[in-house]
């Protein structure tokens, strides 16, 4: 069942309602949108939308997490280095 969003109804009986009242109300809808459709990765800590983070669990894992400083380096040719050093 669809739910009214937070202060909307509340919002619409004001008499008067002013320009600082709508950017109240349309933060608050924001800060609601932010909680519920990003995706905390908590393995790099950074927010995503649901659909993206599929594609971001492939490649940012627990024992490596995804850093794109790190990604950048390792995509030259010495990304298998330490794979290697290990056989
Ligand atoms: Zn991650």
């Amino acid at each position: 069942m669809p739910k009214t969003p937070p202060g909307l109804m509340k919002l619409l009986k004001k008499k008067n309602i002013t320009r600082k009242d709508i950017d109240k109300y349309n933060c608050r809808a924001f800060d609601t949108y932010n909680e519920t459709a990003l995706v905390k990765c908590h393995f790099c800590n950074r927010s995503f939308l649901e659909e993206r983070m599929k594609g971001h669990f492939k490649i940012c894992k627990k024992e490596k997490p995804f850093n794109k400083l790190e990604e950048r380096k390792v995509s030259g040719s010495n990304h298998n280095i330490y794979e290697n050093a290990m056989d």
